[in-house]
């Protein structure tokens, strides 16, 4: 069964889609932690950082790529912003497709 994010890269849901290439979709994030708050996904169906390969190391390198320039295309790139990555249930993941939270716009205290 695809996931919700994969729905989203198919159309099938609406999303707020801030950014989209051949392998990467970001979006910002239904219910925002903070005035900035996307997720940058990749299209592969990856469920959680555990399942991670060897050949993905350049697609999760390029995800880091597009999430900081969005960060400074929102203007959160000098003031900062937290990059998350949950995994399973103990890092509250709850979306089993793999994704990057960029989380800013605001001073973040240490638990988000
Ligand atoms: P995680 O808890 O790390 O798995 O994060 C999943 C994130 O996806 C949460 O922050 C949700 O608010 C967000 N989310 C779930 N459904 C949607 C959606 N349809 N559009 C945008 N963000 C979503």
């Amino acid at each position: 069964m695809s996931s919700i994010f994969t729905k989203i890269i198919n159309r099938e849901i609406p999303a707020d889609i801030i950014y989209e290439d051949s392998e990467m979709i970001a979006f910002n994030d239904i219910k925002p932690q903070a005035p900035v708050h996307f997720l940058v996904v990749p299209k592969k169906e990856i469920p959680t950082l555990n399942d991670i390969k060897e050949e993905d190391g350049p697609l999760i390198g390029r995800m880091f790529c597009v999430a900081k320039n969005i960060a400074k295309e929102m203007g959160v790139d000098s003031k900062g912003y937290r990059a998350v990555f949950n995994c399973n249930k103990d890092g509250g993941q709850t979306v089993f497709h793999i994704h990057l939270h960029i989380i800013g716009g605001k001073k973040l205290s240490f638990n988000i």
